[in-house]
């Protein structure tokens, strides 16, 4: 009889970063419950030295080296940049159409009746695009990077505290979709990604453009006059565009899993803690 790893042995390895493919085959438990301890003692080896390798190099967390790459590119091109509350009232949602009856409704986490912490950064640059027009020249460039939170059923691409990157620019006096694009190209080339655009369906925004690397969604677009713009005072033509950026990381660092990217007390720059 030919024996495999078990579940249990399957998941551990996985864990540990080894790949599942060529799975191997024993002829006793025995032998392969002793190929499963050499098999963890070896990745767990790969795993401190990444560890020490990470300690050695000084350098920031890889998100936040996202931020800065993105950030810098953007403010270099003409973007002013804000930091918002990320506790929003439930009014702002539903000024985003997201009531009672709406999907993401569900995904929100609610401090209290009236304040949820934002699953999204929208409601809040709707409001400075509105309060910024009277004092600022025209056209507006505005981004925000921050965390978001929103209730997700666990897949590999979905966390639920993520940081997204969202862009607008207001009344420019060139064609929004032509802008839009520029903008896309000045995030995803200082994170040095090839990616292809294409059209979707979203339940906040309606038609989107998204961003997608190998079939993965990145960032999901849009273009104002908007439905949503009247509820926020909003005239003016715009172009915006809001990118996870351990979407980015992961598709960046070819990771199989968001969590090995994201804000995580079991990984630290993709190697597993808990050795
Ligand atoms: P998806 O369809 O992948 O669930 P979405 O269309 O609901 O994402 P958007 O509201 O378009 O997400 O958010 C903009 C970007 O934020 C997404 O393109 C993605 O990169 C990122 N993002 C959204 N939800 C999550 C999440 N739960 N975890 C990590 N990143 C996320
Ligand atoms: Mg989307």
């Amino acid at each position: 009889m030919v024996i495999e790893w078990s579940p249990s042995q399957k998941q551990r390895l996985r864990e540990l970063g080894r790949a599942d493919e060529g799975g191997m085959e024993f002829e006793t438990v025995v032998e392969r419950d002793e190929a499963f301890t050499k098999e963890v003692a070896y990745y767990q080896s790969i795993n401190r030295k990444e560890i020490r390798n990470i300690q050695e190099r000084r350098e920031r967390h890889l998100l936040a080296k996202v931020e800065e790459n993105i950030a810098e590119a953007l403010i270099a091109d003409g973007f002013l940049e804000v930091r918002t509350p990320t506790i929003i009232s439930g009014n702002a949602l539903v000024k985003m159409g997201i009531d009672h009856n709406h999907p993401l409704r569900e995904q929100v986490f609610w401090l209290d009746g009236s304040r949820c912490l934002r699953p999204m950064l929208a409601p809040n640059l709707y409001f400075l695009m509105r309060h910024l027009k009277r004092n600022v020249r025209m056209p507006l460039q505005m981004f925000e990077i921050g965390t978001c939170y929103r209730k997700e059923s666990h897949g590999s691409n979905h966390l639920e505290e993520f940081t997204m990157l969202n862009l607008v620019e207001m009344a420019s006096m060139d064609d929004p979709a032509v802008r839009l694009r520029h903008h896309i190209q000045t995030v995803m080339g200082a994170i040095g990604l090839e990616y292809e655009l294409s059209e979707c369906e979203s339940d906040v925004y309606g038609r989107t453009i998204d961003v997608e690397v190998n079939g993965v969604e990145v960032a999901s677009a849009a273009l104002g006059p908007h439905k949503l713009d009247p509820a926020h005072g909003i005239t003016d033509a715009w172009s915006g565009v809001g990118f996870g950026l351990e979407r980015l990381l992961m598709v960046k660092n070819a990771e199989n899993n968001i969590k090995k990217v994201g804000r995580s007390l079991i990984y630290l720059g993709g190697a597993r803690l808990d050795i």
